[in-house]
């Protein structure tokens, strides 16, 4: 097991499009492991494989609370089936440093996956355990968390200027 690096934004691995894994060898192995021990170390919740440079649909989970016992969940080419629900929560990303913004997720959802051996998963999810496994799996399309952030800021500027115009244009209709 090693420490891997973990790669932050802006770099292009983040943006890459995951593989899905179709070997389940000790390779593997080798990776959930690095990965595990990566995410615990930095401490963080969960880990994709893009963040440390590989672009490989692996993802690990880990939210349980730090006194309680490590109760580690490893996603391999995790797919999100249905989602239901919203909910907007403060979010953090080990690959975006500085930076907690608010991110609206489905609250609860559906997923399908395989574990470390290759046997499939599928699981309902909610709350912040949901959060989690959609941050994600983001990852492995090449999202973060700031691109929601940035399309939120950028609707709130246009309702923002929208109103700002429409009270122009009522002082204007005023003024005539
Ligand atoms: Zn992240």
């Amino acid at each position: 097991m090693a420490i891997r690096e973990i790669l932050k934004y802006p770099h292009p691995v983040l943006r890459e499009t995951a593989e899905p894994v179709t070997v389940f060898d000790d390779e593997l192995k080798t990776l959930v492991a690095d990965m595990a021990e990566t995410m615990y170390e930095a401490p963080g919740v969960g880990l994709a494989a893009n963040q440390i440079g590989v672009a490989r649909q692996v993802v690990v989970i880990d939210i349980t609370p730090k006194e309680e016992p490590k109760e580690l969940i490893v996603l391999i080419n995790p797919r999100i089936t249905k989602g239901e629900g919203s909910e907007i929560d403060e979010e953090g990303c080990l690959s975006v440093v500085d930076l907690c913004a608010n991110v609206t997720r489905y609250a609860k959802i559906w997923v399908e996956a395989q574990d470390a051996t290759g046997a499939p998963l599928a699981f309902e999810a909610e709350g912040y355990y949901a959060r989690v496994i959609q941050h994600e799996v983001d990852h492995l399309h090449g999202h973060l968390f700031l691109d929601w952030i940035s399309s939120l800021k950028r609707s709130l500027y246009k309702k923002k200027r929208k109103k700002q115009l429409q009270a122009e244009q009522k002082k204007a209709d005023a003024a005539a």
